[in-house]
């Protein structure tokens, strides 16, 4: 029997289904191949070497983050811990960098001696359930393929050092917020050829579909006036909120398949009494490309502007309290190498297409990927039915196999990086296709 007072439990069945299918496409695909050969041999023989020797400080940084759990722009003990790896491996680190005071930066090599690969490094967590989205990992991650790339380039033939340069930057405030656009409009990109981050979940994926997401709070203002004794001298900004909610409602079937739209309205009137003065209705928009992402955005605004229309209201409306996200643009190029160093650890990452699209959510990434090529794989530190911003995924983001996951994903990043530094037949492809997709747009003018 059901008990009324109780929601209704969804079914399961679909989730099952799509597991089971994202199972078959991922054995009949195969993990991504490259036709480049990326960096010498000997270089990854001494990062395998340099990986291992820096594992037990790459697992206590992940479970030292993961243990303080700050929220994005307060995450100074997290960055604090960050620097102090990199300060104890001889590597000067900048706390407080681009605009943001708990991003870092630290950088080895010479730019002017080849390219230049950027490590992305996360450590922001979630309100209540702490690092729900195991950014602890990104962060040990990227520190530790950093410091082991660093090593590498340290101690090999000075007669015939590796080109380039490597940094590590510290990028915080990725939940809710946008810290990778405000460090890329200050600079945190200038120079930078390719960047590379990882994310962790409930599998190994090369890419997969990462939607664009603006936020758009919309202000309805109507009269107040006595509901029952003179409601005609009113204007009742709750039914203008409700008939946005409901239009937003009926616009999703027109929508892209892949597309979201959601809202919540926090402001709608105080008393039955009193006909509804003001009303707000905060509203995500995501959708999977930066063109939909407009399109989508300007029908959400002409509901706004169509609900105020039908009941006198006023209306304001505001984009993007904080800088939107675009859709990741991942490079299949630096993907495919990404791949062949995770098949290494044992692992065997999913080419794009497989996982499902309905399970997309968004990242700032997304406007890093628009400026300069770059990836943003998903490794396993969990089971595909350990959803991310769960308690259960925080749990798992300081399990063992989260631990593997930081020590492997350092090495794969690493790897990649150094491909990409050694290997100019492959960086040429990597910037071709870049080129061939559009190149670079210009992200903080894009939604103008
Ligand atoms: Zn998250
Ligand atoms: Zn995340």
């Amino acid at each position: 029997m059901r008990d009324p007072a109780q929601p209704t439990q969804p079914s399961t069945r679909y989730l099952e289904a799509m597991r089971a299918d994202t199972e078959e496409r991922a054995r009949l695909a195969g993990p991504p191949h490259s036709v480049h050969s990326g960096a010498p041999d000997a270089v990854l023989r001494r990062l395998r070497a340099a990986v291992e020797e820096r594992r037990p400080r790459i697992i206590e940084l992940s479970r030292a983050i993961h243990a303080s759990a700050e929220l994005a722009f307060e995450e100074y003990r997290s960055a604090a811990l960050v620097a102090e790896v990199l300060n104890g491996a001889g590597i000067g680190a900048r706390v407080g960098a681009y605009g943001l005071d708990t991003a870092v930066e630290a950088s080895w090599g010479d730019a002017e001696s080849g390219r230049t690969a950027a490590v992305l490094a996360e450590y922001d967590a979630l309100p209540g359930i702490g690092h729900a989205c195991g950014h602890n990992v990104i962060a040990a991650a990227g520190v530790g393929a950093f410091l082991a790339a660093v090593d590498v380039m340290r101690t090999i033939d000075p007669a015939r050092p590796l080109p380039g340069r490597i940094v590590l930057l510290g990028t915080p405030a990725e939940e809710g917020r946008t810290g990778k656009e405000i460090m890329a409009r200050n600079g945190a990109f200038d120079g930078v050829d390719a960047a590379l981050m990882l994310h962790p979940s409930g599998d190994d994926a090369a890419e997969q579909l990462w939607l664009g997401r603006r936020t758009l709070d919309v202000d309805f203002r109507g009269i107040a006036a006595h509901a029952s004794a003179q409601p005609f001298m009113g204007r009742n900004a709750l039914d203008a909120a409700s008939l946005m909610y409901q239009g937003i409602g009926l616009l999703r079937q027109q929508m892209l398949p892949v597309d979201r739209v959601h809202a919540s309205i926090p402001a709608g009137g105080d008393r039955p009494s009193i006909i509804t003065e003001s009303s707000r209705v905060s509203v995500y928009v995501r959708s999977a490309y930066p063109e939909t992402l407009k399109e989508l955005s300007a029908r959400v605004e002409d509901i706004a502007r169509g609900a105020a229309l039908m009941t006198g209201c006023g209306v304001e409306v505001a984009w993007d309290a904080n800088p939107p996200s675009l859709p990741v643009r991942a490079n299949r190029e630096l993907a495919a190498r990404w791949s062949v160093h995770s098949q290494a650890r044992g692992r065997s990452p999913m080419p794009a297409g497989v996982v499902s699209d309905s399970l997309a959510a968004s990242t700032d990434f997304g406007n890093v990927s628009w400026r300069l090529p770059g990836i943003h794989p998903t490794i396993a530190i969990a089971g595909p039915e350990v959803a991310w911003h769960t308690r259960e995924f925080a749990a798992a983001a300081e399990s063992p196999a989260a631990d593997d996951a930081a020590v492997d994903g350092a090495y794969a990043l690493a790897a990649t990086a150094l491909d990409y530094l050694c290997d100019d037949a492959l960086a040429a492809a990597v910037e071709q296709e870049f080129t061939a997709g559009g190149g670079a747009i210009d992200v903080p003018a894009y939604f103008d």
